[in-house]
């Protein structure tokens, strides 16, 4: 026995040889970058750390890297889905143009579940060729588990398979110098969290006008890998924008009920607040600038704000609420009124036309579509005609004191503190390192 474990370890060494040889050699054979791979494929048993493999420079006669005919286009595109919406509509934002594609996802058995599950924020992801055909499809049916659509040549195939790895959490912190997007953009930050900023703080700050050169924020979040290849972009955990001198941080929170929501740090709800502007903030939009800018009028006369939009432009909720009507209104064309908690009712006018769902009764979320810019009923152009009343009585909504968000529930205040303690550290940390040392 003692002899054996002996022979054993002497072993050892020689096995230790003949794996780095092993692995010089396949590096002579295969280029670079395989050959790692290759190498553990043969000697599986072989510890990584002990091989320090040499690296052995040998001209080597390779044919010119150059594909023989120009890659196909792939386009890869990814939507989140709203209230209302179909897979028909997702297809079309995501620029699938491939009704077969739709006809095989309603006859799978797999495929199908996403015409079940389409559920509001749940991420679609399609890869599509230049005459938009589908590619591939990737459907998150949850954080952790996903269903997966691809084309070959014998046609379309379908899976749903768990999703293999934790988020990981990035932090950034930037300053605006000319818009929101250069300023992400310029820290690597994607479109779909860039967007998320925006909307988070959308309750204290207008994103098309309020934005200073100078401004600067903070975020820690998510991205979702799977298998090491990133996903999707997550959610947004904590941040802080400071604008125009002022700051305001969000926190992440779960309630006991599991239901997530964003919090400032002394604890009141950020989305029980009104949005500053309810024309939905985008890439497109961000570059219009003075064209987004609320127009006051007589204000006695007119008893709204005007939104100067162009046409098509996205009509948003300005808080949680139900529908009391949509539909046409005399002088105020295609109308939307929306009534929240307190009191309180918001009319959306001139709309060129209605979100898809949108109808008396519908219950809206805050920052959710509801309809489009336009120039219906009295309007010489196409804005947004935006009305705020409290029991009835118009109010300036620019001016108005807004009711107060609602704090976290008394008996979830421990937890919170907790995680607001947290948050303000994380926070302070991302503000003060330099972009680079947190890439
Ligand atoms: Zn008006």
């Amino acid at each position: 026995m003692q002899a054996q474990k002996a022979d054993i370890l002497a072993q050892r060494p020689a096995r230790t040889g003949w794996a780095r040889q092993l692995i010089l050699g396949a590096m002579l054979l295969v280029v670079p970058a395989l050959s790692v791979l290759t190498a553990f494929g043969i000697a599986p048993d072989t510890s990584v750390a002990d091989l320090e493999p040499t690296l052995v420079r040998q001209p080597l006669d390779l044919p010119e890297l150059s594909p023989p005919q120009p890659l196909p286009e792939r386009f890869v595109a990814q939507e989140r889905v709203l209230r209302g919406d179909t897979v028909a509509a997702l297809f079309e934002r995501l620029g699938v143009r491939d009704p077969k594609a739709l006809d095989f996802l309603r006859g799978d058995a797999t495929g199908r579940a996403i015409f079940r599950q389409l559920v509001p924020g749940r991420m679609l992801q399609a890869e599509t060729g230049s005459d938009g055909e589908l590619l591939s499809l990737r459907y998150y049916l949850n954080a952790s588990a996903l269903m997966e659509v691809s084309r070959s040549p014998e046609g379309f195939a379908s899976r749903q398979r768990a999703v293999t790895e934790a988020p990981r959490v990035f932090y950034k912190t930037a300053t605006i110098g000319s818009s929101l997007f250069a300023a992400t953009d310029a820290a690597g930050i994607p479109d779909a969290i860039a967007l998320q900023i925006a909307r988070v703080f959308a309750t204290d700050i207008d994103f098309h006008v309020d934005l200073r050169k100078g401004d600067r924020f903070s975020v820690v979040y998510e991205m979702l890998y799977d298998s090491g290849e990133l996903i999707a972009p997550g959610r947004i955990l904590a941040a802080e924008f400071v604008n125009d001198g002022h700051a305001y941080q969000a926190v992440l929170f779960r309630d006991d009920e599991g239901e997530e929501s964003y919090y400032s740090l002394d604890g009141t709800s950020r989305a029980k607040a009104f949005l500053r502007s309810p024309v939905e903030f985008s890439r497109v939009s961000s570059g219009f600038g003075k064209r987004f800018h609320p127009i006051f009028r007589n204000w006695r006369a007119h008893t709204g704000v005007d939104f100067a939009a162009p046409r098509g432009t996205r009509v948003i909720a300005s808080a949680d609420g139900h529908v009391v009507s949509a539909g046409r209104r005399g002088g105020y064309g295609n109308a939307v009124e929306i009534r929240h908690g307190g009191g309180i009712t918001t009319l959306y006018a001139h709309l060129s036309g209605f979100a898809r769902g949108v109808r008396a009764g519908t219950r809206v979320r805050q920052g959710e579509p509801i309809g489009f810019v336009g120039s219906t009923g009295f309007a010489t152009g196409p804005h947004l005609h935006y009305e705020f009343k409290i029991s009835g009585i118009h109010q300036n909504p620019m001016k108005v004191a807004l009711p107060k968000a609602e704090p976290v529930p008394a008996r979830l205040r421990p937890q919170f503190i907790e995680v607001a303690s947290q948050a303000r550290a994380t926070i302070e940390r991302v503000a003060n390192s330099s972009p680079a040392r947190f890439e």
